[in-house]
């Protein structure tokens, strides 16, 4: 899915905006992923995970039942069928609480995992410290793009309520961000890898397949990942990566990148 930004799809890359001065050099598009990049998101489900344990917890002995790995093997499992999520997690909760308490738990119960489901799709969209001006600045020197995965609405409701979608050229709601998603939305734009930088705080999904490629990568680090999003191997000196701290010190590792290709 993508959503082109109406004010800015007619811009060829590279042009000068209305009084801006759009740098000439080899870098040309810069990325953001989303969820706990842009706003909080894996907080959300950190807490659906605890209550989830809470009503399960009601049926089995907690210290055996092994409740986080055994859901986390449920939600691996479904993920080729499900996809990315708030829905595709609820179901995988739902199997996961029938199988765990052998078949014992209560409607009630069930129903109340289906609320969780629809708690953490209503979440507020929280933007993440400084990542606001951090945007900015960088959308005043390069092409930015929003890439990001999920539940299709979920994603286009937090997008619509983070305020920042003016500043995206374009957003591409995904299934997968994998080497194949990102040289589709590379080859849209016309661009080699070497001309992108992608932005985020999952190894796995923003940062392993853009240095696959041959781009480049920005690395957030969030206080909290979901295992899988853990599920990289990526060398933390990688040439062609960066490592910040914080949203404010994202524009000077974009220059730092943009002086190294050059
Ligand atoms: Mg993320």
């Amino acid at each position: 899915m993508t959503l082109s930004n109406a004010r800015n799809d007619d811009r060829s890359l590279g042009d000068s905006g209305p009084g801006g001065s759009r740098r000439e050099g080899a870098i040309q598009l810069v990325g953001f992923d989303g969820d706990d990049t842009l706003w909080r998101s894996q907080d959300y489900f950190d807490e659906a995970q605890l209550e989830f344990e809470r009503i399960v917890g009601r049926y089995v002995d907690l210290a055996d039942a092994r409740l986080h790995e055994r859901l986390y093997e449920f939600e691996a499992g479904n993920l080729a069928l499900f996809g990315y999520g708030v829905k595709g997690m609820a179901l995988s909760m739902i199997e996961a609480a029938v199988t765990i308490t052998g078949s014992r738990i209560a409607a009630d119960d069930v129903h109340r995992i289906v609320q969780i489901g629809k708690d953490l799709l209503q979440h507020p969209v929280e933007l993440l410290s400084g990542i606001r001006d951090a945007v900015a600045e960088i959308a005043a020197d390069y092409d930015v793009v929003l890439i990001t995965k999920g539940d299709l609405f979920h994603q286009e409701a937090k997008v619509r309520q983070s305020g920042l979608s003016h500043l995206f050229r374009r957003i591409e709601i995904v299934s997968e961000k994998d080497p194949a998603t990102y040289a589709r939305v590379l080859e849209e734009f016309d661009l080699a890898p070497a001309q992108f930088v992608m932005i985020g705080n999952s190894l796995r999904s923003d940062i392993a397949p853009v240095l696959q490629l041959g781009g480049w990568g920005v690395h957030l680090p969030y206080h909290t990942t979901w295992g899988h999003e853990n599920e990289a191997q990526v060398a933390s000196d990688a040439p062609r990566l960066r490592v910040v701290g914080h949203a404010s010190d994202l524009a000077a590792a974009v220059a730092d990148i943009a002086a190294s290709a050059a």
